[in-house]
């Protein structure tokens, strides 16, 4: 979907799209001839629509041959005053799902008013920010594509120069989002391990700079809890490192991301029904890795390293087995109770190999890590685990701008105490109860007294619902969210 923002008198045909409000009427502040035949053909509508509980949200029309446009339809925005940004991004979702809806493929959106405190500089920016993500579609691996897409929005509006300067910021978030998307869509067969790093290779600049591990050098470390996830498969595990530094002598905020490429469980193998789903299973690494690319194309003035375990969790004569002890990069020693809790152990070593190459001011992990979170929160909020209230606060603030909202769940040593081996130092799995919690305590465990904070997101990345800005069954959960913290946190 191309997006142009081009001056009043620029285009003056074909589909227009205006906004209205039930209290503020028809937002349109020109007084041309034209102009002044369109208020009167939205009174009209207006009248005829019947009572405000039964209007559609659009109203839609073709003019006759004297108006400049062909066709024009009226958009209503409930509650215009309050809108804050997630509230127009979502607009720009409800337009164009509109547009897809009609088959319409291209339109100008006029907005202008003379209502004070509406920004009529960032509006249009905001609206083609949530048209795009509502936009995205995974459809590479069809060989006739279904659905006709909208393929050109142009706003018309006096401060174009300014909102194509602020669309920018929006359409690198957009991109990042998207690349995450394109990530956690693509089936396991495509998206091994290996592929997964020659992706985040094609993202190095000077200004981001990658790094690999193999296997060789995992060995060399003693990440051996990460390789003991990787023993049943016949794909090679990496960990991929994406350094943007732009400070001297600044501790970078580090953030990891559980990459299970496919998770089949393992000896303590998945149910087959929705088994497929696990291709997403490295949906926390691709938020991170989206993340990295918005970083290097914003260029906030914050130190971050990104970092995930690429993996796949196969099942044959060399996977690893319930009742196993595996010595962790760490030292601690790790029981493993149930081959299926496998992104902490490949968390556990990332966070160790986080701790002794870096002095991380905090350390964030994003992972879909239980299908307890999904019992707790469903699809509305991921959950959020932190040792640290100041950083815990900041998230959640962040999801409620961005409306990738966050829940946060308690942790605390009686839960730590759950996850106490008789055999070894710890043990992968805590039994039925408090899955989520057990399973962040657990990572917990390995970041010492960093300031942490873990975000199960096995309820907000795959198998989403669609929303206003959502169409995809990858998400994309996180970039955003993560974007947002991390402009806060490079301004303060
Ligand atoms: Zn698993």
């Amino acid at each position: 979907m191309k997006v142009s923002f081009i001056d009043f008198g620029a285009e003056n045909s074909g589909t227009i799209f205006l906004f209205y409000s039930e209290q503020e009427g028809l937002l349109l502040d020109q007084k041309s001839k034209n102009d002044i035949a369109i208020q009167k053909i939205f009174e009209k509508h207006i009248k005829l629509s019947g009572s405000s509980k039964y209007k559609p949200q659009a109203l839609d029309t073709f003019t006759s041959s004297n108006n400049d446009y062909d066709r024009i339809i009226f958009f209503k925005i409930r509650d215009l005053l309050k809108k804050d940004e997630n509230g127009w991004i979502n607009i720009g979702g409800q337009v164009l799902q509109y547009l897809q809806n009609n088959r319409i493929t291209e339109v100008s959106i006029r907005l202008e008013t003379t209502i004070k405190n509406i920004e009529l500089m960032t509006l249009p920016a905001r609206i083609a920010f949530g048209m795009g993500l509502k936009s995205y579609s995974f459809d590479k691996y069809k060989t006739s594509k279904a659905i006709k897409g909208v393929n050109h929005v142009k706003f018309i509006t006096h401060h174009y120069v300014t909102t194509q300067n602020i669309y920018k910021e929006y359409n690198s978030t957009l991109n990042s989002v998207n690349l995450a998307r394109d990530l956690v869509n693509e089936p396991s067969n495509i998206l091994t391990p290996f592929e997964f790093v020659s992706r985040i290779k094609n993202l190095s600049t000077p200004n981001l700079k990658i790094k690999i591990l193999d296997q060789k050098k995992m060995s060399q470390l003693a990440m051996e809890a990460l390789l003991a996830v990787s023993h049943g498969s016949r794909l090679d595990p990496y960990v991929a490192i994406m350094e943007y530094l732009p400070i001297k002598d600044q501790k970078p905020l580090l953030l990891l991301g559980k990459g299970v490429t496919f998770d089949s469980g393992g000896i303590s193998i998945k149910p087959s029904g929705g088994m497929d789903e696990m291709k997403g299973d490295m949906a926390g690494a691709a938020t991170v890795v989206g993340l990295m690319k918005a970083l290097e194309e914003k260029k906030p003035n914050l130190n971050v390293i990104g970092i995930v375990g690429l993996v796949e969790n196969m099942t044959d004569g060399n996977a690893m087995r319930p009742g196993d002890i595996i010595k962790s990069m760490s030292g601690k020693t790790i029981e493993v109770l149930n081959t299926d809790a496998e992104g902490r152990l490949v968390l556990a070593d990332l966070a160790t190999y986080s701790l002794k190459n870096y002095q991380p001011r905090a350390i964030i992990d994003l992972a879909t890590l239980t299908g307890a979170i999904l019992v707790a929160l469903g699809q509305e909020m991921a959950g959020l685990f932190a040792n640290d209230d100041n950083l815990a606060e900041q998230l959640l603030k962040s999801g409620k701008e961005t409306g990738e909202h966050l829940w946060r769940m308690p942790i605390g040593e009686k839960y730590m105490e759950m996850i106490k081996s008789k055999v070894a130092d710890i043990r992968n799995v805590g039994g039925r109860y408090a899955g989520a919690i057990t399973a962040a305590e657990f990572i917990h465990a390995f970041v010492e007294d960093v300031p942490w904070a873990h975000i199960d997101i096995a309820g907000t990345s795959i198998t989403s619902p669609k929303t206003d800005t959502n169409n995809s069954w990858a998400s994309g959960f996180g970039v955003r969210l993560l974007c947002n913290y991390i402009d806060d946190l490079s301004k303060n």
